[in-house]
């Protein structure tokens, strides 16, 4: 259980309701996660305000409602084996891993990605494995994966991730210009293709090509 008092709980977790997040699995995993442990210094304090912060790398910690409107769609069994693309932080995959069988999530900057496993470690979160690279290949070798979330926007869904998604499988990801409104939208692969279904308008940070030159 976090260390937020309860006052502060109870607040968030009626800030998520109120966004539509009614899944009772994803609003005790929320509640499970400490998220102060996943921003820095000075904003530590606003960690249970329902709003994106900053992170290193001029990347951010996505906002706790959309984070828990992520993890509801993907409608996770807890056997899945998951992809993550764009660590960032390591919330939204601390969120995940309780919901799921195991987490790879993938980030472009080898900074966040140490950080990252660093707080995994810390709070003894197993099921995770971070790894440094340009998710929007995904990852081949592991495929296929039961679900795909991507915390960053693309124009369209990269067709790599499609391909590695398994038959029944479902992907949840922000598509749009970067600089405009994106749409997070939700794709089931059928036997026969992939369905595809609009969620809310959201705004993320670009899907970047390339690994981040920060080092
Ligand atoms: N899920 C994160 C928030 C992600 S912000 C959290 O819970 O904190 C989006 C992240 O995607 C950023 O860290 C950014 O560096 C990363 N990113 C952008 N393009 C990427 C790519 N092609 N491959 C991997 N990570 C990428």
């Amino acid at each position: 259980m976090s260390p937020a008092d309860a006052e502060t709980r109870m607040q968030f977790v009626f800030a998520l309701r109120s966004q539509g997040v009614t899944d009772r699995a994803v609003l005790e995993a929320m509640e499970a996660v400490d998220r102060a442990d996943y921003v820095q210094g000075v904003f530590e304090q606003r960690a249970y305000e329902d709003t994106p912060l900053p992170i290193a790398c001029g990347q951010t910690i996505s906002q706790p409602s959309v984070v828990a409107i992520m993890t509801q769609a993907l409608q996770l069994t807890g056997r899945d084996k998951v992809l993550e693309i764009g660590t960032g932080s390591g919330y939204q995959a601390a969120v995940l891993a309780r919901l799921a069988r195991r987490v790879y999530t993938v980030e472009r900057h080898a900074r966040l990605t140490r950080a990252a496993r660093d707080r995994f470690e810390a709070a003894q979160i197993p099921n995770i494995i971070p790894m440094t690279g340009d998710g929007s290949h995904g990852l081949p070798d592991l495929a296929p994966f039961d679900r795909i979330l991507v915390t960053a926007a693309a124009e369209d869904p990269p067709s790599p991730l499609l391909a590695q998604l398994r038959v029944g499988g479902i992907m949840v990801l922000p598509v749009g210009q970067s600089d405009a409104v994106q749409t997070l939208i939700r794709v089931h692969r059928t036997e026969s293709g992939f369905d595809y279904e609009e969620l809310r308008p959201v705004r993320f940070v670009p899907l970047v090509e390339g690994l981040g030159r920060d080092e």
